[in-house]
């Protein structure tokens, strides 16, 4: 049988959020004439975000990309495709991209150099996870969650095959023996 075990309560989960809404909101003032542009990767950080943006208490505005690495299973591969750009503006604008974890890295600085061509007047990343035992690329996490340890996770937006996102917690799956 497979089981799974909570690494991360919904309580701590949500206590790190509304302490990261309050430094994003302190960090990234932005007034309702240019609305920070909060840039969500599908499909995993869709709850993550959710949850963030009802803590942050500047303008702003949601969008979504979407991302597909080449790679086998679990892993991510150095090539990673974009699937779904964004539809608004950012060029001269502050964006913050949420995703819900960075692993090997390569998603998030392909990501972030395909936003830099549009111009930004400055982007961040927020991610709820990081997992730096196996990172390959050089990140900056401006914003994150929690620090794990090198676990394949699930819940709270993260899955397996498409399943398991809407385990309110952060939890390791063991697959059965
Ligand atoms: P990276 O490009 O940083 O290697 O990978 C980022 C993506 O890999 C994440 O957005 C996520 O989709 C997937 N990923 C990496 N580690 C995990 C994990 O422990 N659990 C799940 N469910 N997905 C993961």
């Amino acid at each position: 049988m497979s089981g799974y075990k909570v690494l991360i309560s919904e309580q701590q989960i949500q206590k790190r959020i509304a302490e990261l809404g309050a430094e994003i909101s302190q960090k990234l003032k932005s007034s309702s004439d240019k609305p920070l542009v909060v840039i969500g990767v599908l499909k995993g950080s869709f709850i993550f975000l959710a949850d963030l943006v009802r803590k942050i208490s500047t303008p702003l505005e949601i969008d979504f990309v979407e991302a597909s690495s080449y790679g086998a299973g679990t892993t991510s591969s150095g090539e990673v495709k974009l699937t779904r750009d964004i539809k608004i503006p950012i060029a001269g604008r502050d964006v913050i991209l949420v995703e819900d974890i960075v692993d090997t890295g390569h998603t998030i600085s392909f990501l972030t150099q395909h936003l830099a061509a549009h111009k930004p007047r400055s982007i961040s990343v927020a991610s709820l996870l990081f997992k730096p035992a196996r990172q390959i690329k050089e990140v900056k996490i401006d914003f994150l969650g929690f620090t794990i340890d090198d676990y394949f996770v699930i819940g709270y937006g993260l899955d397996l095959n498409n399943k398991f996102r809407e385990i309110k917690e952060v939890v390791i799956y063991e697959p059965s023996k």
